[in-house]
């Protein structure tokens, strides 16, 4: 084989996508994946592509929000989501694989590959040599990790251990949740946080359910972090350690008053803006652990969440994953190294759809600069464009993961008044957006 034009560091769902497409452009590539060798705590097998939990890539009707990335993916010639199709089983309208069938496709296409070659080892340091997309994913081997660090920076690399929730601001109570900001934070201006009042009742309530809660097992590699989570601890856990300790913990009411009642609730929960559009808040100092269908019933016993919508539940698992709006161009390279592409969840997306996605972008974008071509930054008008800029210009203090949703989009000008229709609208809008701006 003659010189490699380019790195791949991890054979996932990204770093799959990413050599395929480079591969495909006539750029000879270099795989590298560490498994079997060196394993990690979540994958199985030696496959490339390997599902590590669920086995579906989500819904795939083109008025969802993941039915739009992979309609997206499609349109942009998607390598994984053609090996899903072959893989498919039936699972309604969701895109859901036999899961060693995908893996097993996904991993002789790229190995009989003629512009491609797959070597089975552990990469210790970010590629230099070659321009490279590094896409290792949430479980990043340790001196891979250690070398990321010391190129973007000490607090620029987490390891990342508990997420909190995420609603939708159309579905909260503004009649109950208020405005004011977070007491004593200097920095946050007036009115910053909408806050969910609770009376003595109401919290007794909610603490009572929380303690009952079910949790998610944690896998022994996760339990083995636990001593991390202690910074973050889960709602749950805080609760468990006594009735008062979320009160004068992430509840804590100080300095906020109730404009209903003129006094200081019992306890409150603040919710933080998640996305420039203002559509989305998070739960602030909410991590937690506890079961999904359980969570979302808990959480709803917060007066102004009882119909709350939420695009992201709080999870636990470790992470590893960069400050990306500090660090990356909406191209996905790092800007002080623009031969350097990053892809998949160590960008700070989530899902397996949005991970190989954002390796398609990086791919392309990475034999597009090898070619002297233009680098495509999608629309954001596109579900994936509109991921790529919110990993990119998200508050960099407070980044947190994000997965495909219709809150990340710019709103729409005339919004229908059906969800659905929205949705509708929302998903023609992209397909147009991007069909218009392809790469040629
Ligand atoms: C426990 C757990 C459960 C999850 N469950 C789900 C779920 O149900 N649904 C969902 O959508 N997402 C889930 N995720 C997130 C999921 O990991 C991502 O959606 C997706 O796999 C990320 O794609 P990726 O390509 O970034 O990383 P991966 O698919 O993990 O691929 C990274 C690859 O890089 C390799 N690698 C790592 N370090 C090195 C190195 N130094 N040198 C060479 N190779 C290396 C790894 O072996 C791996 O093959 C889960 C994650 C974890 C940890």
């Amino acid at each position: 084989m003659e010189p490699f034009s380019a790195h791949v560091v991890g054979a996932g769902l990204a770093g799959s996508e990413a050599a395929w497409q480079l591969a495909e452009r006539g750029h000879r590539v270099l795989l590298s994946e560490m498994r079997p060798r060196v394993p990690t705590p979540a994958h199985l097998t030696d496959r490339f592509a390997e599902l590590v939990c669920s086995n579906s890539l989500g819904s795939d009707l083109p008025d969802r929000a993941g039915g739009l990335l992979h309609a997206e993916m499609r349109l942009l010639g998607s390598f994984i989501v053609a090996c899903a199709e072959v893989a498919r089983v039936p699972a309604g309208n969701a895109l859901a694989v036999d899961r060693d069938r995908f893996a097993e496709e996904v991993t002789r296409r790229l190995s009989s590959h003629p512009n491609i070659e797959v070597r089975r080892e552990e990469v210790t340091a970010v590629p230099q040599a070659l321009p490279a997309v590094v896409a290792s994913g949430p479980l990043t081997s340790p001196p891979l990790a250690a070398s990321i660090r010391e190129l973007t920076g000490t607090d620029a690399l987490y390891f990342y251990d508990a997420i909190a929730p995420i609603v939708e601001h159309d579905s909260l109570d503004l009649s109950v949740c208020f405005r004011s900001s977070r007491y004593a934070e200097a920095d946050q201006a007036e009115g910053d946080y909408l806050n969910c009042p609770l009376n003595r009742e109401e919290y007794r309530r909610f603490v009572e359910a929380l303690k009952a809660a079910e949790r998610m097992p944690l896998r022994d590699f996760e339990q083995e972090d636990e001593q991390f989570f202690e910074s973050c601890l889960p709602i749950e856990v805080l609760a468990s350690r006594g009735d008062d300790a979320l009160a004068f913990g992430p509840m804590r009411p100080v300095g906020l008053l109730d404009p209903r009642t003129g006094r200081r609730p019992h306890a409150v929960v603040q919710l933080r803006q998640d996305n420039l559009a203002g559509s989305l808040y998070n739960l602030v100092g909410f991590q937690t652990n506890v079961k999904w269908g359980e969570q979302e019933r808990i959480l709803r016993l917060i007066p102004g969440l009882e119909r709350a919508e939420f695009v992201r539940l709080g999870q636990m698992h470790r992470n590893t994953f960069i400050n990306s709006p500090r660090l990356l161009d909406p191209a996905l390279f790092l800007r002080k190294r623009p031969d350097l592409f990053f892809a998949g969840q160590i960008v700070g997306v989530e899902g397996y759809a949005g991970n190989a996605a954002t390796g398609l972008l990086a791919g392309i974008n990475l034999a597009r600069r090898l070619e002297g071509k233009p680098l495509l930054v999608l629309p954001r008008e596109t579900m994936l464009g509109a991921l790529c800029h919110y990993v990119t210009h998200a508050e960099p203090k407070h980044f947190q993961p994000m997965k495909a949703n219709f809150g990340i989009l710019p709103p729409l000008e005339a919004p229908p008044r059906s969800k659905r229709d929205r949705y509708q609208a929302y998903a023609d809008r992209a397909l147009t957006a991007l069909e218009a701006g392809a790469p040629r």
